[in-house]
């Protein structure tokens, strides 16, 4: 049976002519084109890390393997340029290539009437609206370790430490190892008021819980990935790993800290 790919691409001018090139190269080779994500057997993604993080959030973390083509972005996660396509499909035709999986996380958001799950591969982020300075206490298992004040607290995966989390100066961390990261944002610690100041690592298996403490007339909103997801009344927000992952083509040479010197440190 011919095998099918999907893609889901920027807008932009150049994404749409890389969309063009990757359907007619890929026809060329027995696939067809699907809109159908259930059916693919392989996802183009076409675009930025941000066309990734969409996909992710549109497709519900898809089973499927997805292959990234940055067309002029940071593309941290994308595998390949606009000019690696040819070499692209000639390695994945040989099957030359693997899957790495990335862990999703989850936050389920208890408000007074429900709870709402969400999942993220970068981050979520747990913050006060309009700027205001919030509290918050922070659970790890089952103990309260800390009252936090300030503009917020984020939580990472190793994949997303490389995004808002290391503009907070949180650790770069690479995504072979198993552990979430605690980032405060901005927190405030004098007199008044006293907060932990450094991240922390804990493992996968933990359970993160912050709940919002003495916030009258302030509205605290999560945010997934760099979207909104929930604001106004929230009773606590319990963050773990997630039963879903991402899964991504890499090629024998994909290096995470290659990307770090070429993206970041530059
Ligand atoms: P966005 O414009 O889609 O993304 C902001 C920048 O973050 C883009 O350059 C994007 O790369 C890059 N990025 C995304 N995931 C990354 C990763 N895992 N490692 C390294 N860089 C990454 O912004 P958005 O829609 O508001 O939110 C998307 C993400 O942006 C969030 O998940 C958050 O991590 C990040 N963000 C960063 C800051 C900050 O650094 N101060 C503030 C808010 C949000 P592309 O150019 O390839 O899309």
């Amino acid at each position: 049976m011919n095998k099918k790919f999907l893609i889901f691409a920027n807008p932009d001018e150049v994404s749409v002519k890389i969309t063009n090139e990757v359907t007619f190269k890929m026809e060329a080779i027995g696939w067809s084109r699907t809109e159908d994500d259930s059916s693919a057997d392989l996802i183009f993604c076409i675009g930025g890390d941000g066309a990734l993080l969409r996909l992710l959030r549109r497709y519900s973390f898809p089973e499927t393997p997805i292959v990234g083509i940055n067309t002029g972005h940071l593309g941290f996660f994308q595998e390949i340029s606009v000019d690696g396509i040819d070499e692209f499909i000639e390695l994945f035709k040989k099957g030359d290539y693997h899957i790495q999986e990335y862990i999703g996380l989850s936050a389920e958001i208890h408000t007074e009437d429900e709870v709402k799950s969400y999942v993220a591969i970068n981050e979520i982020v747990v913050r006060g609206e309009g700027e205001r300075l919030i509290h918050l206490d922070i659970k790890i298992g089952d103990k309260n370790i800390a009252r936090y004040s300030g503009d917020g607290v984020l939580v990472c995966t190793p994949a997303g430490s490389t995004a808002y989390n290391y503009s907070l100066g949180g650790v770069i961390v690479d995504p072979n190892v198993d552990m979430l990261q605690i980032t405060p944002i901005a927190p405030v610690n004098n007199i008044a008021y006293r907060s932990i100041t450094s991240g922390i690592i804990v493992p996968t298996q933990t359970s993160i819980e912050l709940v919002p403490v003495n916030n009258e007339g302030k509205k605290i909103a999560v945010i997934e990935d760099g979207a909104i997801v929930a604001d106004g009344d929230i009773k606590r927000i319990v963050i773990h790993v997630a039963d879903k992952k991402a899964r991504i083509v890499r090629f024998r040479d994909y290096s995470f800290w290659g990307k770090v010197k070429d993206k970041i440190i530059g």
